[in-house]
């Protein structure tokens, strides 16, 4: 026979806590950073990049190998913020695989090239 319940939590704090509404922790689906100006859309939804990722994702140019500086998942040797350096980290992979016995040497540099010569174009 209790009369009395003890409130664990008032109904105010909770709606102060903001709810559920936002997640504890957002990252970049891409660079899994933490921090960012602004959240941007990406090809997992609205919100799921950060600022620099989602610029690249809507410019067609957010390579595998794209990762800004800041990233926590950013490793030198793989990874430039700078988009001419991910194009030649690219073509080196390429060049890489191709040395290591992939028969398509021919057309791999021609693309390389081709790649170039379209960033020059546009740069
Ligand atoms: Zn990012």
């Amino acid at each position: 026979m209790t009369q009395k319940k003890k409130k664990k939590r008032k109904s105010s704090t909770a709606a102060a806590a903001g709810g559920d509404e936002a997640p504890p922790v957002r990252k970049c689906m891409h660079c899994e950073i933490q921090k960012t100006p602004q959240w941007r859309a990406g090809p997992m939804g609205p919100k799921t990049l950060c600022n620099a990722c989602g610029v690249r994702y809507k410019s067609g140019r957010l390579f595998p190998e794209y990762r800004p500086a800041a990233s926590p998942t950013f490793v030198p040797a793989l990874h430039s913020n700078s988009h001419k350096k991910v194009v030649e980290i690219r073509i080196k992979a390429s060049q890489r695989a191709a040395a290591a016995g992939l028969p398509s040497l021919e057309s791999v540099s021609k693309d390389s090239c081709d790649l170039l010569a379209y960033i020059r174009g546009r740069e």
